[in-house]
């Protein structure tokens, strides 16, 4: 079976990885990490949340919900912690004294927690990472928490994907970078087709991950090649 670098989307649609890129560009602020200055303050986030509890029908005067614009404040602000993060900062420090180690390293299975752009709801999921070093590596927990730093702002899978392997590429400069993506989106869950149990697969491959089929081969095999089992 023949692995291509594209992104199988639910429906039997496929999308090439550069579509996604030339769509957003660089994004060169998002790769940054830089967030809005002016947001609203707390005491506005609180009032819109209540709002929202009022328009679902509800009376955000009761004992159970009179802390509740509060907590959904709080938890926001850990979903949405990406905004003040800093990828490229993560991924700048480096060590080079690796004797010199140049094989294919991998981080699979990595949880993703993120937020559909569309519709506010979960996308989890897992996140597989691999890139093959030139002079530099990263401490692993650096690779995770580029996941992170991405997934937890409001997206789109394809996106995230490619930010993810960009942000990686554009630090590291290394001689090839791959990201896989697989994720359940709560939007297609809980509201609308309701179809559960489907798992959208996005991947990036630069670098010899894109040119050499054997590097990617490898690297699919080392994740369980999520992408043989949909839609291939
Ligand atoms: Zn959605």
């Amino acid at each position: 079976m023949t692995v291509t670098p594209t992104m199988k989307l639910p429906g039997g649609k496929d999308a090439k990885p550069e579509n996604t890129r030339a769509a957003g560009g660089r994004e060169s602020n998002l790769i940054l990490g830089k967030a809005r200055t002016d947001r609203p303050s707390r005491e506005e986030t609180e009032a819109a949340i209540r709002t929202l509890l009022l328009w679902a029908g509800d009376d955000p005067d009761r004992e159970g919900l009179i802390d509740t614009p509060a907590r959904v404040a709080r938890a926001y602000e850990e979903f949405f912690a990406g905004y003040d993060a800093d990828p490229v900062e993560m991924l700048n420090r480096t060590f080079e004294e690796v004797e010199g180690y140049d094989e294919m390293i991998v981080l699979k299975d990595i949880r993703l927690e993120s937020h559909c752009e569309h519709h506010m709801v979960p996308i989890i999921g897992k996140a597989h990472i691999a890139y093959l070093p030139k002079n530099r590596v990263v401490g692993i927990s650096k690779l995770a928490r580029v996941v992170d730093a991405y997934a937890k702002r409001f997206q789109v899978q394809e996106k995230m994907t490619a930010q993810i392997a960009n942000s990686i590429e554009d630090v590291l400069q290394p001689r090839g970078v791959a990201v896989v993506i697989e994720a359940q989106h709560q939007c297609m869950t809980t509201r609308g087709v309701h179809k559960t149990g489907v798992t959208m697969v996005t991947s990036r491959m630069l670098g010899a991950f894109r040119h050499d089929p054997l590097t990617r081969r490898e690297f699919l095999t080392i994740i369980g090649n999520p992408a043989s089992s949909v839609g291939a």
